[in-house]
């Protein structure tokens, strides 16, 4: 039967989508639109022989790269769309099926997350009048960390703020961590282990996970706090900011754009937000890149050992992301500088842990996996859940 799920991630100029089917061994349609509202708009992709295809969409909006999307399924139907949806605030503690108080509910949020739900939303609302008959499912990046209590969501803020204005700590990237926490979980065969998960990518968070629980996470009100990521910054003082504005008279603006755009890998090595021309350039000699390289894997180290105050107990740690999946060097780094959790390094099976490979590569004491990252296989199978939960309910 097919049972395929249409995942769609959608940004200010891009689509990103795949057609998830119920069976793992079935292959996946996948690409991403990109480039949209330009003249040089295109559709790049992989169709069911694995063959990479290009398509011009000059100048096309959301809703004709939706409509060139559709056009690349090659006749299979989805049974639903689960939409990746970066901030549901509060109210959204798992997947929701979409219907209009649900998108009056994300827009609401939007303050809180501008550069991304107002994109999620157009995204829907195309994909809505597309598929006007099909069930529609939200999956929220903040939904898995709803579960952190008071004392790791709260900043030490005025109560009014949080009870009048909803700032607090939400946490992302929780698709990834609630994914590689219940992988681990299975391969391991603990049921409910307590992990501490690093997710890093272009954007980088940790996890501490108890129980398939969320309990603390490094990123925060928004996805700039914590870890130092590609180009944010991720903590700095909160000083800074009245700082560079009195100082230097910086305005919002300009400190939102340094500390998201030219901070973080890039602006540490003063040559670039990729990790593997970082390792390249740390190689000849260039005293940015190694810096860089130093300062991230030290703040790695740092976040975890916080972390593991949120957990009972330490069963071991997850690299995940494409630095966590790929960078042997940044692993043996971050497990270095943490001599007291009791890790024991397998420097053989991690020298060739590259992407797509999942296994462990400890030699015994605490287990350290490296787990690939499945966000739309995980909004695939949370769309799925949330269709057979609203079943349950018309049924009962
Ligand atoms: P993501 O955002 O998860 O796609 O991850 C992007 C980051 O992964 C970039 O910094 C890449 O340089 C890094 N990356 C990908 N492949 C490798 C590799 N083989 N070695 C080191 N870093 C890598």
């Amino acid at each position: 039967m097919n049972a395929s799920v249409l995942v769609i991630n959608c940004g200010s100029s891009s689509i990103k989508y795949a057609l998830v089917p119920s069976e793992p061994d079935q292959p996946r349609l996948a690409g991403l639109a990109e480039r949209l509202g330009s003249a040089d708009a295109r559709l790049k992709g992989v169709d069911s022989l694995g063959k990479p295809f290009t398509q011009a969409l000059g100048g096309a909006d959301h809703t004709r790269a939706l409509e060139a999307i559709l056009h690349r399924l090659e006749g299979r139907r989805p049974i639903a769309v689960g939409h990746r949806i970066v901030h549901g605030g509060e109210r959204f503690t798992q997947a929701a099926l979409i219907d209009d108080d649900v998108v009056e509910a994300i827009e609401r949020t939007s303050a809180l997350a501008p550069l991304h739900n107002p994109a999620n939303l157009e995204g829907l609302a195309a994909t809505r009048r597309l598929f006007p008959e099909l069930p529609q499912v939200a999956v929220f990046d903040t939904a898995f960390h709803q579960s952190l209590p008071p004392r790791a969501y709260r900043y030490a803020l005025p109560e009014a703020l949080y009870r009048d204005h909803a700032i607090r700590r939400y946490g992302f990237h929780g698709t990834s961590h609630a994914y590689v926490s219940r992988r681990a979980d299975a391969l391991s065969e603990l049921e409910g282990g307590a992990w501490l998960t690093a997710h890093l990518g272009n954007g980088c968070s940790t996890c501490a996970v108890w129980q398939g629980r969320s309990l603390d996470t490094s990123m925060g009100l928004t996805p700039l706090e914590g870890l130092v990521m590609g180009t944010r910054s991720g903590d700095v003082d909160p000083g800074l900011h009245a700082h560079l504005s009195r100082q230097l008279g910086w305005s919002l603006d300009r400190i939102d754009e340094v500390f998201n755009r030219n901070s973080g890998l890039l602006g540490l090595s003063g040559l670039t937000n990729d990790m593997r021309e970082l390792e390249a350039a740390e190689s000849q000699g260039h005293p940015g890149a190694t810096l860089a390289i130093e300062v991230f894997c030290y703040r790695i180290a740092k976040s975890l050992a916080a972390l593991s105050c949120a957990l009972p107990r330490l069963d071991g740690l997850i690299f995940t992301g494409g630095i966590g999946e790929n960078s042997a060097q940044v692993r043996e780094r971050v497990i270095g500088l943490l001599p007291h959790f009791g890790l024991q390094l397998n420097r053989t099976v991690n020298s060739e842990m590259i992407r797509g490979r999942e296994g462990r590569i400890d030699a015994g004491g605490r287990q350290l996996w490296v787990i690939p990252t499945d966000e739309e296989g995980q909004i695939a199978t949370e769309t799925r859940q949330r269709l057979a939960q609203s079943r349950e309910e018309t049924d009962t």
